[in-house]
């Protein structure tokens, strides 16, 4: 199935991940539900979806960087190059982030202390998984680093503190410090959300250039399915914890099946587009053990029918590899381009 890169290809499979958080009164709620999908070699899959839907829980747990408690993982499978991740010694899966495994954040500030030079922090990312590099050899290969990603003056940067950096070059040096390691995949959150869109544009340049240099599988999580179009081939939609519709990026963007997806694309500015105001999805994404039984989307989806209310949707292959959790697929673009015969 085009969807799914598996077998050889496939560089990371997760199948049935299910991550669940203790709340306040003991109450455990589930944030991530039976998530499944693999990226291939040297591909980007982007995980999309608007904040609260589960895709930086999802990305924290391939990680295992969620803290135990109050999350939990419930179930499921993590597979990197073929190498189950979720039962790996804590030791071992130290040693994959940074190397076989590595993450950046929306925010570089947080990944950097304030009070070590970038120098000395990009140094300790390269000695904390090799401690026989020698000084001489460290040093070259910080600044080799930070040189791949567009830096300047590296040398210089060296001995500067993380504050007298703009956003742009701390994600630059963030992304500097990720492959350090080598790594085989590239887990990105939401990189340049921070980033005013000029430097935004630029980081995805680099993003994509690195891609291809290094032949790096990339896993992009974004809300913004503006972004998904420049990067990726492959798209997730995640919505309240669950992957409501998996499809290419092409078909994605020629026909939502999920109205979820439908909804979030019609949001995104078009060039040349006529619409004063985007329309924006009534309503937000339900709390965390705030879930309403059926359908998640049903209290905010104008194609709700009595059977979303009662019945929980499957994740199914509705045709041609492309998968959707909704009882009525393909409705929201039938009715666009039923409005647009008309207006035509
Ligand atoms: Fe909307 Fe029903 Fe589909 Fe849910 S199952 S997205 S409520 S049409």
């Amino acid at each position: 199935m085009e969807n799914h890169s598996s077998g050889d290809d496939a560089r990371l499979e997760v199948h049935d991940l299910s991550v669940a958080f203790r709340l306040a009164g003991g109450v455990e709620a589930v944030a991530v539900d039976r998530v499944s999908f693999s990226v291939g070699k040297g591909e980007t899959l982007a995980l999309v979806g608007e904040s609260g839907c589960g895709k930086s829980v999802t990305c924290l747990a391939l990680m295992r960087l969620l803290p135990v408690p109050p999350a939990r993982i419930l179930g499921g499978s993590v597979r990197l190059s073929g190498r189950e991740l979720l039962t790996l010694p804590d030791a071992e899966m130290r040693r994959v982030r940074g190397t076989a495994m590595s993450m950046i954040f929306q925010e570089p500030m947080t990944s950097f202390d304030p009070v070590y030079t970038m120098g000395d922090q990009l140094a300790e990312a390269v000695w904390a998984h090799d401690r026989t590099i020698t000084e001489t050899e460290t040093a070259k290969r910080v600044l080799d680093a930070m040189a791949s990603v567009g830096l300047p003056d590296p040398a210089g940067l060296v001995g500067r503190y993380p504050h007298e950096l703009s956003g742009g070059m701390k994600q630059r040096a963030m992304i500097a410090m990720a492959l350090l390691g080598n790594p085989e995949i590239l887990l990105c959150d939401e990189p340049t959300t921070a980033l005013d869109v000029t430097i935004q544009a630029q980081i995805m340049e680099l993003l994509a250039r690195i891609r291809e240099e290094r032949g790096m599988s990339m896993l992009f999580i974004t809300h913004n399915l503006g972004l998904v179009a420049e990067l990726a081939r492959r798209a997730a939609v995640m919505y309240a914890g669950r992957i409501v519709e998996l499809s290419t990026v092409r078909d994605l963007f020629a026909q939502p099946l999920h109205p979820y997806s439908a909804g979030l694309l019609a949001s995104i500015p078009r060039l040349g587009g006529t619409v004063e105001r985007l329309p924006a999805i009534p309503g937000s994404v339900p709390g965390l053990g705030n879930r309403p039984a059926g359908c998640s989307f049903a209290p905010r989806c104008v194609y709700a029918k009595a059977v979303c209310r009662e019945v929980e949707p499957d994740l199914e292959d509705k045709g041609g590899g492309r998968l959707c959790a909704c009882h009525f697929p393909g409705v929201a673009a039938e009715k666009a381009s039923a409005m647009e015969a008309v207006a035509g």
